[in-house]
């Protein structure tokens, strides 16, 4: 893979170094295990977490004043994530998971809760993290969530359940959503950082699925969990916005991973068809397979250029809710037809478990479905266009 594709970016050295950082890890440690971690169903590599996190792949994100990389611009963020996903999209999303848990830290926090809880993220051995906002009956419906958050002296009593929490089988610490009412709905939900071993939280058995291995999700529950008004992030009521400014963020984010994914694809696909002949020639002259192809690099770079333009209006700093929503709707819907042209142009080897391309199919449905599913992104879209 090229290290950026010809791309019109201006990338500093130390921006340049750091994505090449990335693209090696990706090639040489993710890679090799994506099969594996696939197989294993619900195990993350904590191995990889490990050696991440040693070289400033895990918190780079990290503002530099909390122990942090500081490469906190939402461009190196892309690049970097772009790389590490088209070593395996499963396992790149979790290596760089500490920035969901962070993003609503930075945008609600105080300095002291900053300090507190981002400083971990930065060490050797960081403490694996997950942000816990879906419920079983309210999804895409996120301002209805009914855990409740109820004032008890200096604590909060939060009493819920939550589900399909990423990374929570060996998360240390969470950031969760509640309700001060649920019929304030968006102007209820309150977030608070929980730590795993308070009493009343408990996490359920790892949820088998369909991709994306690397990271295990699970079920929380909350019974009387009491949590102290210090660690509640923002003001009551706050954390919606927080959440929404998150999604801003991580749908960008979820681009890029879309758009590395969707490259490895592209780049699987094109070798492939280069070596596999039939009728006497290799597949890629018979026009059929070569115009697949350009269609794949066509929305290779679209998913790619989508993510890059919501990355610097948010780098200067302007709300990108509709840009971001467009990045995360193209990369998922262009990741799913590249995987698809992918397993299409292996032919019956595309179905065989020999080669990753299967896998990757299995792990691009999943971005057309978390943290807003295609439509609640059309429906955000749409409603940019009508106001
Ligand atoms: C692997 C995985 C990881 C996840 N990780 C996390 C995590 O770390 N933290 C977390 O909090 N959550 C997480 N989620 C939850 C995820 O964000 C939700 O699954 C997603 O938002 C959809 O919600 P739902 O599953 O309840 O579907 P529903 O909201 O029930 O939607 C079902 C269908 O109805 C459609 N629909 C719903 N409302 C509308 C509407 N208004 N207009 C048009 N169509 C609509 C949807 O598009 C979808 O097709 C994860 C989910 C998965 C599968």
């Amino acid at each position: 893979m090229p290290l950026i594709a010809r791309d019109a970016l201006d990338l500093s050295a130390d921006q340049r170094d750091f994505i090449a950082l990335a693209q090696d890890f990706a090639l040489n440690e993710i890679r090799p295990r994506a099969r594996e971690v696939d197989d294993a169903q619900t195990e993350s590599p904590l191995d990889l977490w490990t050696k991440a996190a040693k070289i400033g792949l895990a918190s780079f994100m990290i503002p530099a004043e909390y122990g942090g990389g500081g490469l906190t611009d939402m461009v190196t963020q892309l690049l970097v994530q772009e790389q590490l996903c088209y070593g395996d999209i499963g396992i790149g999303n979790f290596v760089t998971s500490s920035g969901f848990f962070a993003d609503p830290i930075l945008e609600l926090g105080t300095e002291e809760q900053k300090d507190r809880w981002l400083r971990p993220l930065t060490t050797d051995a960081p403490p694996v993290t997950a942000l816990a906002t879906t419920e079983p009956d309210y999804g895409s419906d996120a301002a209805g969530i009914q855990t409740r958050a109820v004032r008890d002296g200096d604590h909060y009593v939060l009493s819920g359940q939550k589900t399909w929490i990423s990374n929570a089988p060996y998360a240390q610490r969470f950031v969760i959503f509640a309700t001060v009412d649920p019929a304030l709905r968006s102007r209820g939900v309150t977030a608070f950082v929980v730590e795993r071993d308070t009493p009343g939280l408990t996490v359920g058995k790892p949820m088998r699925k369909m991709g994306q291995r690397g990271i295990v999700n699970a079920e929380l529950f909350l019974d009387d969990v009491r949590v102290p008004v210090a660690d509640r992030l923002g003001e009551e009521g706050q954390g919606f916005f927080g959440l929404m400014r998150t999604f801003d963020a991580s749908r960008i984010l979820i681009g890029a991973s879309c758009a590395g994914l969707s490259r490895a694809a592209l780049d699987y696909a094109t070798d492939y068809a280069k070596n596999r002949r039939q009728f006497g020639k290799p597949i890629i002259e018979h026009q059929a397979v070569a115009f697949r192809l350009a269609d794949m690099a066509v929305r290779t770079d679209t998913a790619h250029l989508t993510a890059v333009r919501a990355a610097q209006l948010f780098d200067r700093g302007e709300r990108v809710t509709t840009e971001a929503a467009m990045a995360k709707l193209v990369g998922s819907e262009n990741a799913m037809a590249n995987t698809w042209g992918a397993v299409q142009t292996l032919g019956g080897w595309g179905y065989s478990q020999e080669f990753l391309v299967e896998k990757w199919m299995r792990d691009a449905k999943l971005e057309e479905i978390e943290e807003g599913t295609s439509d609640i992104q059309r429906l955000i879209i749409s409603r940019a266009l009508a106001s």
